[in-house]
């Protein structure tokens, strides 16, 4: 048994407050991780407001999460305690199906969320299956590498699924958490990024990160410039944009490729794909190994997400800061 002090919300879109529960025995399969730092995502925003009908309250939210091995299951092989982990939106898969037996236990139809139905890490400690707490590659930044768990690795995933090659001119919507990490993947990649936002007092930022131009995302006028031109696209907002007008500024063969969770049904007119043979794909965060070979390249380019610091105690301001747009560019909090 062992007691955690977490923060957790009792009704959809309430406050956080502390709520301290009890992790049963440890499992064979299971580790536990001590807390130091786990970033926000907005999909700790949407879960808190149920906005996907799936939350279960108390809901402890937190899925960025990099720590320490305090306690690790009798057949657990790859941790040793002290060893430094990250956990993100997945907690566990069942290790025998086709998708986990190929190495996509991401796509693993019965994975565990963090966050869905268990408790998450806003909190101290936190349980895992050991595949999925991955480890930390020697050298890495921990007060900025948890949100790579989850954003990171959501955005960095398409970039290998697409074939994105260093020659591609591409673009990225949404300059939020997911968008800033790809913006500095995708420029370390070499290729010719173009980022849509909705947010002009970004721009000089967006262009540190190494965006070559900015784009005004919901401004359909501002598309038309650029049309036939991009390889490669990648959506990271959750709202409805002129889906037509980003289809039109792909190249031929190029591929719009959608992570946000926009909400309603996206319109995408026939037309548009047939004539360019473009596709339109999305994707759910990705593997282990690939979220290994991800922590690598971070440290070998040294690409870490910008970070606004809280205190774990300040939770409610951090969540309210990310609510009101403000965050720059991803917020962590310290336990
Ligand atoms: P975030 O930090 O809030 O960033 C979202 C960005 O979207 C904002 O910074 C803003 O960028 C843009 N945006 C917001 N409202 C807009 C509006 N009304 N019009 C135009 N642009 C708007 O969120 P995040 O943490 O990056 O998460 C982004 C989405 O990805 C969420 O839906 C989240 O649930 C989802 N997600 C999916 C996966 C997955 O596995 N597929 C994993 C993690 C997260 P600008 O200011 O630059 O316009
Ligand atoms: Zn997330």
């Amino acid at each position: 048994m062992r007691k955690v002090n977490a923060y957790a919300a009792h009704e959809a879109g309430g406050t956080l407050e502390k709520f301290q529960y009890e992790l049963p025995t440890l499992g064979s399969d299971q580790v536990d991780i001590k807390v130091d730092y786990c970033g926000i995502c907005h999909s700790d925003l949407s879960m808190l407001n149920n906005e996907w009908g799936m939350t279960q309250y108390p809901l402890v939210p937190g899925h960025e999460i990099v720590g320490e091995i305090v306690a690790v299951g009798n057949e657990v092989k790859n941790l040793n305690i002290g060893d430094k982990v990250g956990l993100g939106w997945f907690s566990g898969s069942c290790m025998h199906c086709d998708q986990c037996m190929d190495g996509s236990q991401h796509l693993c139809g019965t994975a565990e969320a963090t966050i869905v139905g268990r408790h998450g890490g806003f909190g101290d400690y936190v349980r895992g299956h050991w595949s999925w707490a991955i480890q930390l590659p020697k050298g890495i930044d921990m007060a900025k590498a948890g949100p790579l768990l989850c954003g990171g690795i959501t955005v960095f995933n398409p970039i290998i699924l697409a074939g994105v090659r260093p020659t591609d001119k591409v673009g990225v919507i949404g300059i939020g958490g997911l968008g800033h990490m790809a913006l500095k993947f995708l420029s370390a990649w070499g290729c010719e990024v173009t980022a849509f936002s909705s947010n002009p007092d970004k721009k000089d930022q967006i262009l540190k990160m190494g965006a070559h131009k900015v784009i005004n995302s919901r401004d359909p006028k501002e598309l038309e410039g650029i049309a036939g031109s991009l390889n490669f696209i990648l959506n990271t907002t959750n709202v409805t944009l002129d889906w037509n007008s980003y289809l039109t500024t792909l190249a031929p063969k190029g591929r719009f490729h959608n992570v946000g969770a926009v909400l309603e049904p996206m319109a995408i007119p026939a037309f548009t794909l047939i004539g360019g043979e473009k596709s339109v794909a999305g994707s759910p965060l990705g593997s282990i190994a690939l979220t290994r070979t991800m922590l690598d390249f971070c440290v070998r380019h040294n690409i870490y997400p910008t970070v606004e610091e809280f205190k774990m105690v300040d939770v409610n301001k951090a969540l309210k800061h990310l609510e009101d747009g403000k965050a720059r560019y991803r917020i962590v909090l310290k336990s």
